[in-house]
Order: structure tokens, then C-alpha cells, then sequence
């Protein structure tokens, strides 16, 4: 996230908290984050949403884009009630916020919403973000978007509670990994410190998010995980680890898609690799990668140079065609210019 620039000004700061204290009192508020939502996308929308709630807002809706099923892990969030399936969610909303969006890309089917609004607020921290809302709220140097949401509910004054607080918290939790990453600032644990003085319970939340799966995935694990491969010359020497998962295997242990989302943690364990893969299949030639670096390559970029995005550090793209071409197509990325210069 370095060489990114800077957060939000004080006016765009302002135009946001006009958006919202300007609507009216019966207007329409479309909530929207990204596809295959994870912790940051829907902790940072519900918790915003509950505080939007808070404020009066009546017509108020969150969605995204594609199957509405929510992941097990997240189905007890505070603020769930508030999602909808995207076919049902207001055709033309007064007023659209978007959340841990990058792109517009990352919206799919609800892209016609951002046009059809009275104007649209985007809250982000990606330093690739394009800029899509007509008020942009974007810090690259947030740890997660919920970093950005907290920043524009105390300037709408609106008081946290335990139930915003919930989504925020496994929001910053998620992108940091569980306080792990670099992104781990001091701003993050005092964000934390505001977080669980409101009394919520951080080993009852990191249990359901992150140590709770089925005996299914556990063994789905354990057979993705076996066929791994460790390329030590891949990526200028720093290594690459990778592995893939098909609907074949889902099918096999009877899991949904979502459990595969985790398993990139245990790949990125590898010591013998800097860039870590995991390859998910997502339709017939169709593929969601995620990629992780340990520091020494730009991942972002290997994402960018495929049709995808992300941080330096975690990034990731859609792969079409047969598996071994996309794998091809990492290897070859991951041969060009994405180390990240010596400081
Ligand atoms: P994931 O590996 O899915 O956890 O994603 C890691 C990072 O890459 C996140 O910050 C995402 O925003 C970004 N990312 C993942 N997939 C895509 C994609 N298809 N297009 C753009 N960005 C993506
Ligand atoms: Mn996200
Ligand atoms: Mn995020």
C-alpha cells in the first residue's frame, strides 16, 4: 500500500456526510459490496448500515452481486436482516454506497444501480480503486474498508454500539489477519479498543469467523493441501506454492464454495515460497486465484497484468481457460517486472 495516496480530503469527507444528512426522510438507501463477499465487505456494510439505521434512514437495503446465499460463517452477523438477493434490491435507489470495491467489475449485475442512483457513495481502501462513486471515500492506508466506514459514522455523529461495532470488528479483523498483517498499525488496535469497549466478545467472533468449519472441509483441506506443488524458481527465485480446488472436489465432500476461501492460510504457510496461489474453479472454464506474497513480489501487479486487482500483498484475478494455462499465465506474470524494489 505504499506509494499509494493519499485518504479522503476534508471536502470529499464532507460531501459524503451531506449525501447522507441531505436525503430525505423517506428515502431509498442501497447498500452494495463485492462478490463473494468476505469479512470486510459484509462487516463494513451491515455494521455502516445498522449505524445508517440509527440515524433514521427506513428504506434502507444491502446486497451483492451474484448467489444470495450468505457464508455460514457470517449468517449471525448483527444487520443480516438487511440483505436482500440482488434481483430484489431497489432498481433505482436514492442513493448507492459501495463497499470494499475496488471497480465497478467487482459490483456484477448491480453495476446498473451506480447509474440509476440520485448519487453514489464509495467507501474503499484499495489503492487501485478506480473512483467509480460520484463521491469517493478511498484510503489506501486504511487496514479495511470498515476503517473508513468508522471514519464516516462519527462525523455523521452516529454512537457505536455493540451491534455496529460486531461488523466493523470482523471487518478489521478479516483484512488484517486478525491483527497479523503490516497493515496492523497502532490506529488498528486503537480502532479495536473503541470496537470492544462496547462490550462485544472478540474469542466468541474469531471462533465463528475463522476456527469453525465442517469435518467435510477439514477433509477437503487435507486433500487440496496434499497436492500442493512448490516451484523454489518461480518468481525470480522467491518461489511459488500453489495448489487448485474444482467443483469435483466441493461435490466430493459435499461443501459449498465459500470453505475454499480459507485455505489460501494454509498454503501461505509454505517457508519455501514468497507468492502463494490457490487456484478455485468458478464455472466450467472459470477460475476465482487468490494470491498472497510474504513481501519480496508485488502480487497486485500479477493481478493487474491478469484482468484482476488487490493490495500488494493479497491480490487476485479470474482466470479463464484450462487450469494448466491459468497456473501458465502466474508462472509467466510472475517472470516479469512485480518484485518489489529494495528499500
Ligand atoms: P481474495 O484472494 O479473494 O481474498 O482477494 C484478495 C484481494 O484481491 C482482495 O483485496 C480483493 O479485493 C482482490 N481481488 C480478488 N479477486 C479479484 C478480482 N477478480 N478482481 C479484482 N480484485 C480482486
Ligand atoms: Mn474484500
Ligand atoms: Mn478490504
Amino acid at each position: 500500500m505504499t506509494g499509494a495516496g493519499p485518504g479522503p480530503t476534508d471536502a470529499e469527507w464532507a460531501a459524503a456526510v451531506e449525501a447522507v444528512r441531505g436525503l430525505p426522510a423517506d428515502a431509498r438507501v442501497l447498500l452494495i459490496c463485492h462478490v463473494n463477499p468476505d469479512g470486510d465487505a459484509l462487516g463494513s456494510m451491515l455494521g455502516f448500515g445498522l449505524g445508517l439505521r440509527r440515524l433514521g434512514v427506513r428504506h434502507l437495503q444491502a446486497t451483492f452481486p451474484g448467489p444470495p446465499g450468505v457464508p455460514e460463517p457470517f449468517r449471525w452477523l448483527p444487520g443480516v436482516e438487511l440483505l436482500v438477493p440482488q434481483d430484489d434490491a431497489d432498481p433505482d435507489p436514492d442513493l448507492v454506497i459501495c463497499f470494499d470495491a475496488a471497480g465497478d467489475s467487482r459490483l456484477g449485475d448491480l453495476v446498473d444501480r451506480l447509474g440509476r442512483a440520485g448519487t453514489s457513495l464509495v467507501l474503499d481502501h484499495h489503492a487501485s480503486n478506480t473512483g467509480f462513486g460520484r463521491i469517493n471515500l478511498v484510503d489506501p492506508h486504511a487496514a479495511a474498508t470498515s476503517v473508513v466506514a468508522l471514519g464516516l459514522l462519527d462525523r455523521l455523529g452516529v454512537p457505536l454500539d455493540a451491534e455496529m461495532a460486531t461488523g466493523l470488528y470482523v471487518a478489521l479483523t478479516t483484512d488484517t489477519g486478525s491483527f497479523r498483517f503490516e497493515a496492523t498499525t497502532p490506529a488498528v488496535h486503537e480502532m479495536a479498543a473503541r470496537l470492544l469497549a462496547t462490550g462485544i466478545r472478540p474469542g466468541d467472533i474469531s471462533r465463528r469467523i475463522f476456527d469453525t468449519r465442517p469435518f467435510g472441509a477439514v477433509r477437503l483441506f487435507g486433500e487440496v493441501l496434499g497436492r500442493a506443488t512448490l516451484e523454489p524458481a518461480a518468481a525470480a527465485g522467491h518461489g511459488l506454492v500453489w495448489t487448485y480446488a474444482t467443483h469435483d472436489d466441493l461435490a466430493r465432500h459435499d461443501q459449498p464454495a465459500y470453505v475454499l476461501e480459507a485455505l489460501i492460510d494454509s498454503v501461505r504457510c509454505t517457508a519455501e515460497a514468497d507468492v502463494s496461489c490457490v487456484v478455485k474453479q468458478s464455472g466450467d472454464a472459470e477460475w476465482a486465484v487468490s494470491l498472497r506474497s510474504k513481501g519480496a513480489v508485488d502480487v497486485s501487479r500479477v493481478a493487474v497484468a491478469l484482468g484482476g486487482g488487490g493490495h500488494r500483498f493479497a491480490a487476485g484475478f479470474t482466470g479463464r481457460g484450462p487450469l494448466d494455462e491459468v497456473v501458465g499465465n502466474i508462472r509467466a506474470a510472475l517472470g516479469a517486472e512485480v518484485l518489489v524494489p529494495h528499500s
